[in-house]
Order: structure tokens, then C-alpha cells, then sequence
């Protein structure tokens, strides 16, 4: 049995705003922040050069579409896409919208510090659910 807390984490049916045949993105409890998604690889691996050539090709998709709904979806002109990979090893990016009141102390490298801070879990289904809805309008 695999004890990754994400692939745990993908079998407890969490809301999912993104899924193709490689990826999938989802509100995380411990980050859900409105805006901000883990977009996991539906196998197990573990680093970027784990993918295949087929994953690596669909995540370029992803990121596209995702960010582009964030970016309508919560108004903004800044999503950050962060693949840490430490902590839990599966591979997997952090898809963060950069709300316009973040202080800039707290931006780039340091917003996903700010998790704890801003967690907001009704506000984070609501949000994303007009991004899923926007994904889903913005498909290819
Ligand atoms: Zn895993």
C-alpha cells in the first residue's frame, strides 16, 4: 500500500478543478486557500524527471488552463506554480492565485509560508467552483 498523504489525499474525494488522463488538480484541506490548488500526477512518481514524455506534454496543458481560470476566476494577474516536491514526495505543483493584497514582504517565495494565515476553506469551495466552471469553459 502507498502511504503518500497524496495519494491518500486523491481517494477521499476531494473537490477537483482539473482532470485530464495525467493530471489532476484539487483543493488540499492543510492549503485550501481561495485560489490556490495542488495539481498532482495521477501515478505515483516522485520528481520532474520521473514523467513520461505524454505527462510531461499534459502538464504544459494544465498549467495553461488552470492558471488562465484562476487568473479570470479570482482577478488577478499573478499565479505562481511551485513544484517543492520535499515534504511529500509525489510529484506535484502548487498552483497559487497572488491576491492583490498581499503584502509584498509576503509574495513570491514566501506566499506559501502564508498558508496557515490564509486558509479559508468555504470561501476555497466556492472559489473553486467557479474555477472548475471556468476550466471547463476554457477547454481546448
Ligand atoms: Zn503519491
Amino acid at each position: 500500500m502507498n502511504d503518500c498523504l497524496l495519494c491518500t489525499h486523491a481517494s477521499t474525494a476531494p473537490t477537483e478543478v482539473y482532470r485530464d488522463d495525467w493530471w489532476a488538480a484539487t483543493v488540499f484541506p492543510a492549503l485550501a486557500v481561495p485560489g490556490w490548488y495542488v495539481l498532482r500526477l495521477l501515478r505515483h512518481a516522485e520528481g520532474l524527471a520521473a514523467m513520461t514524455q505524454p505527462e510531461a506534454e499534459a502538464l504544459g496543458r494544465a498549467l495553461r488552463r488552470l492558471s488562465g481560470a484562476v487568473t479570470v476566476t479570482c482577478r488577478t494577474d499573478v499565479v505562481y506554480a511551485t513544484c517543492f516536491g520535499e515534504d511529500n514526495r509525489h510529484l506535484h505543483w502548487l498552483v497559487m492565485a497572488r491576491a492583490d493584497d498581499i503584502p509584498s514582504e509576503q509574495r513570491r517565495g514566501r506566499l506559501a509560508e502564508q498558508a496557515a494565515r490564509l486558509v479559508d476553506p468555504a470561501r476555497a469551495q466556492v472559489t473553486a467552483a467557479r474555477v472548475r466552471d471556468a476550466v471547463t469553459e476554457a477547454a481546448p
